[in-house]
């Protein structure tokens, strides 16, 4: 089959591997109709990830089941299906209590999370499967790993985005502690940070800000009825208690999900957003950090932090009593009912899909994207498509 297969940094290729095929008698074999690049992705792509070459990459991914093991029980062939980005067991102590994303059974002890093709936290993590961005793929514990979805191709670009960008958006609200009527602030407009916005208003939030460097992210969070806060005009911060009488917001999140550069632009600056959102939130609010917040790469991050640290103004956190959220999405928890908001017509989250293209173009998108070449959002590859 084609997959799109991770070579070296800053370079994928789209070549021929052998098909996957059953295992394990709990596995099944899906052939994938859409898998998004993510900008997760990027870690992997940049080469930051330590992934072996050779790795079929793509952790959001979505399709039809093709074989079905043995041991198999609530799937059929031919049912359509979406899997959370990351890979679980169901009967962990984790997956258990609900926190699937954090997957004892694949995962190494201590670490949290693995998703198909690879984790963009380091290579510490070894991926329990290969990634998606191919004609088919291998989906393990499979009644636990596969969502079903309507029959047909109605919403492929808004169920696709249950397999990771909808649930982290959420989880991101959910982690800050937002409640109806509430307001929150977050920073980044990329997919996971339009999510999280479309999630607040969603949830019936009474404010939505969001900061972005990008003027055109910033007009998709006004289309969707958020409050834009350009940086250039000032600190972000200042702006967004100016706009709620001096107060700051009831809760934050952090949606950058990326390290920003330096403002000399000499290095990264990982806690800044951090540092932000702990000056935008009011006295006793909530924060949440749903996505990589930090690399874990050998150089480090700042000169004074070891690798995987970073230095924030933790006295004016403790000091306002801020509640900090972290971790992946435990997207199993979010999605059947999110799936059915898109069913019903009463959530539309593809608004953020920009880019509906055969796998083939992979590599190039993969470049676009890098390069945050503006219109690049989110991505969808479809394999079956010529
Ligand atoms: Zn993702
Ligand atoms: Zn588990």
């Amino acid at each position: 089959m084609r997959a799109v297969v991770y070579r070296r940094p800053f370079e994928v290729a789209v070549e021929e591997v052998p098909d996957p095929r059953i295992e394990q008698p709990n596995d099944v074999i899906v052939r994938v109709t859409s898998t998004c690049i993510c900008g997760t992705d990027l870690y992997l792509y940049e080469g930051r990830a330590g992934v072996e070459p050779g790795t079929v990459v793509g952790h959001e991914n979505l399709g039809v089941v093709e074989e079905v093991g043995a041991g198999v029980t609530a799937l059929e062939q031919g049912d359509r299906v979406v899997m959370p980005f990351t890979v679980a067991c169901g009967f962990c102590r984790n997956c258990r209590a609900g926190s699937s994303g954090s997957c004892l059974t694949v995962t190494p002890a201590g670490r949290a999370g693995s998703p198909y093709g690879g984790s963009p936290y380091g290579g510490v993590t070894p991926a329990p499967c290969a990634g998606g961005q191919a004609e088919y793929l291998r989906v393990p514990y499979a009644d636990v790993n596969c969502l079903p979805l309507p029959a047909g191709t109605d919403h492929e670009s808004d169920y696709v985005l249950l397999s990771d960008v909808f649930p982290t958006g959420y989880h991101g609200c959910r982690l800050a502690g937002l409640s109806p009527g509430g307001t929150v602030a977050v920073y980044g407009a990329g997919p996971v940070g339009l999510m999280a916005a479309y999630c607040a208003l969603l949830c019936g939030a009474s404010g939505v800000f969001v900061v972005d460097g990008r003027p055109e992210r910033l007009a998709m969070a006004r289309d969707i009825g958020a409050v834009a806060v350009d940086p250039s005009a000032g600190d972000p911060a200042q702006q967004i208690r100016d706009l709620t009488g001096g107060e700051g917001t009831d809760t934050g999140v952090d949606a950058v999900g990326f390290p920003v550069p330096t403002e000399t632009g000499d290095g990264e600056e990982p806690a800044a957003v951090l540092d932000q959102l702990v000056r935008t939130v009011r006295p006793t609010g909530g924060l949440g950090v749903p996505g990589p917040c930090v690399r874990r790469g050998p150089d480090g991050v700042v000169p004074d932090a070891g690798p995987g640290t970073l230095l924030v103004t933790i006295g004016t956190l403790v000091d306002k009593g801020l509640r900090l959220g972290t971790g992946r999405a435990d997207a199993r928890r979010y999605d059947r009912q999110l799936r059915d908001l898109i069913t019903e017509g009463r959530a539309r989250p593809s608004f953020v899909v920009s880019h509906e293209l055969p796998l083939d173009e992979a590599p190039n998108a993969y470049q676009m994207v890098d390069q945050r070449v503006d219109g690049f959002t989110k991505v969808v590859l479809r394999p079956d498509a010529a």
